[in-house]
């Protein structure tokens, strides 16, 4: 390997700051720059946020959808999907098992409703669960684009944390994705991001990594992005097609999946050296490449799991990309297999704690 080129991949590493350059040079690692930068990125992980890897319980709760990313396999266009729609018992019986089984927190996640009656029905059911568990489990709601009004109904209600991915920073490749209309505008959904941030939620974001579309530079602009945000938390993966989407026909552009699962990995490493005290989350759609995907995640970066805790009944219609792992699976098969791993990753698990991002205390101080 040529010597001064070793020399500045290594110099990149030991900064604190990072040009739009150096981000991009990190995110292209091959061979040894590559294992310099996981190496790094282990190393600032353990620094910063510690070996711990917190687990957050997820239900899908339903896929009816009232919108129509390019991307995503329940959007409402997809007539071949059957919609569900778990009962409020369901949801809570869920939310028992996350406590019981020790995980510090829930995640509530669904397609886009808008309507009095859904507003209505999750800020009840945040009230259950809090109430149900002594408040003893943090709650994470992820469910899309809402007035500020909602937002503040669900975060009185006890939800403290809300994901909302950016998909992509940059609004002309964010318009490729997704209809132009109002439903899916791109400054909508950048001032949503800001008013959870402003009502007090922590608050995370993410994209879609290999996209159709998307050069190294789009995702170098995606790290600015979060950092300018000054996001808590984030969860990102790798792009899988749906064959029962408007992307589909662009399949043959994309790299293959074992290169978007590295590449995947490198943003997770990349991301964590550049905003070191963050929560980071190993996306299920790393599981959906390679079994051990979300494990290799946490050697790089992550600190976050999300086992999925929905009935498994239903887990095979909430199907957003190709290849969903554990579809067949009952939650309780996955609570061991997760535990034998994360420790095989060199990580310990930190059961019946929140797990805060430390990144969210700070900004607050
Ligand atoms: N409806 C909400 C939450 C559910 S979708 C929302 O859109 O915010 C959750 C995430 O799944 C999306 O943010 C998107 O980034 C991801 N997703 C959708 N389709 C995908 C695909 N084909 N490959 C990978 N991730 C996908
Ligand atoms: Fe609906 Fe979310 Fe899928 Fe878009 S990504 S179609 S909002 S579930």
């Amino acid at each position: 390997m040529n010597k001064t080129r070793m020399k500045t991949f290594t110099t990149i590493l030991s900064q604190k700051e990072f040009s739009k350059q150096d981000i991009v040079t990190l995110l292209a690692a091959q061979g040894n720059d590559e294992k310099l930068l996981f190496a790094r990125s282990k190393e600032i992980k353990e620094l910063e946020v510690g070996k711990k890897v917190y687990y957050r319980g997820l239900v899908e709760f339903s896929n009816i959808c009232s919108k129509d990313c390019f991307y995503c396999g329940i959007r409402k266009g997809n007539t071949g999907v059957s919609r569900f729609n778990l009962s409020d018992e369901q949801i809570l019986k869920a939310a028992d098992f996350a406590h019981k089984s020790g995980y510090g927190s829930f995640v509530m996640q669904s397609g886009e409703i808008s309507s009095p009656a859904f507003t209505g029905r999750i800020e009840k059911l945040l009230r259950e669960i809090k109430h149900m568990t002594n408040d003893e489990l943090g709650i994470t709601i992820s469910l899309g684009e809402q007035t500020e009004e909602t937002y503040q109904r669900w975060f009185n209600a006890g939800a403290h944390r809300y994901l909302l991915r950016i998909e992509s920073s940059n609004r002309e490749l964010y318009q490729k994705l997704h209809p132009n209309d109002e439903t899916h505008d791109y400054q909508k959904r950048l001032d949503c991001l800001y008013t959870l941030k402003k009502i007090g939620y922590q608050t995370g974001t993410g994209v879609m990594i290999a996209l159709p579309f998307q050069t190294l530079e789009h995702l170098a602009d995606d790290i600015l992005f979060m950092k300018e945000f000054d996001v808590d938390m984030v969860g990102m993966g790798p792009y899988i097609e749906h064959p029962d989407t408007p992307l589909y026909q662009y399949r043959s552009e994309l790299l293959p999946l074992n290169e978007r699962f590295k590449l995947a990995l490198r943003m997770i490493a990349t991301l964590r050296i550049v905003m070191r005290d963050i929560n980071i989350a190993a996306a299920t759609a790393l599981q959906a490449i390679d079994p051990l995907g979300r494990e290799k995640a946490v050697k790089v970066g992550a600190n976050i799991i999300m086992p999925n805790i929905t009935p498994g009944t239903y887990r095979n219609n909430y199907k957003l990309y190709e290849n969903k792992p554990c579809v067949d699976e009952e939650p309780q098969d996955c609570v061991k297999c997760l535990d034998v791993r994360i420790k095989l990753a060199d990580a310990e698990i930190g059961y019946g704690e929140w797990g805060d991002s430390q990144h969210f205390y700070k900004r607050n101080e």
